[in-house]
């Protein structure tokens, strides 16, 4: 059993996303893990096998316990019967108790598809007769986080004592952000400065809350606390 399932489309969305947060709570103790719905095949660089080793290593410099890639088409992933079959399985089999996965509004068709096939299987998890493997599970709390898009998050987290983690993170995937100038096609992802609109997103986000550096969540439904003081840090 996992405290949480952080879901991306391609292999590096976790740590641009989501990385700081997953950090923060593995720092704290609770068991993390993630899932990349596709290999990210289609990426202008890199190919399956290194992306998987990066993932991997990436993974262990987060603190994450598992890592797995349920193999669905990059460029392709939709929210249809098999693949919310293997969504589910996987929230059968980790029972998280909270899950992440990218926000509904983004530029890239996979991330769009990879939000509501997560929402949904959620949902259908929980279902006693829905006819996959595994234990019927429904996970606590869905959060969407920002990619491509973002908007006004509803809940932000202090990210700003393990935001050099999450750099060292999304440093090991050197196909997408380190490859030398000679071999690597220019892209929106790989230039120079893409780096530069992380820290400067998570530093907004920050600037919200009076700290170095955060990130933004948006949650499915309404949120309920037992107890105010959990807010704000407690
Ligand atoms: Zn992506």
């Amino acid at each position: 059993m996992l405290d949480i399932l952080a879901f991306g489309a391609h292999p590096d969305d976790v740590e641009i996303g989501i990385g700081g947060t997953i950090a923060v709570h593995t720092a704290k103790g609770y068991r993390c893990g993630i899932v990349d719905l596709s290999k990210g095949e289609k990426a202008s660089h890199g190919n399956p096998e290194e992306r998987m080793l990066e993932g991997e290593k990436a993974a262990r410099v987060l603190g994450a316990e598992v890592r797995e890639c349920a193999n669905l088409p990059d460029a392709f992933i939709k929210n249809d019967g098999d693949s919310r079959e293997k969504v589910i399985q996987l929230i059968r089999k980790y029972r998280p108790k909270i899950v992440l996965c990218p926000y509904f509004d983004d530029n890239h068709p996979d991330h769009i598809n990879a939000s509501l096939l997560v929402k949904e299987a959620c949902h259908l998890s929980g279902l006693l007769k829905y006819p996959i493997e595994g234990k019927p599970y429904r996970p606590t709390q869905l959060f969407y986080y920002f990619l491509g898009k973002t908007a006004d998050p509803t809940l932000l987290i202090d990210i700003s004592s393990q935001v050099d983690i999450k750099w060292k993170a999304i440093a090991c995937h050197k196909s997408q952000f380190s490859l030398p100038s000679e071999v690597r096609v220019e892209t929106m992802v790989n230039s120079p400065v893409f780096i530069q609109y992380l820290k400067s997103r998570d530093q907004f986000f920050g600037s919200l809350i009076r700290v170095p550096y955060a990130e933004g969540l948006v949650p499915e439904g309404k949120l309920f606390l037992n107890n105010l003081f959990s807010l704000g840090g407690e």
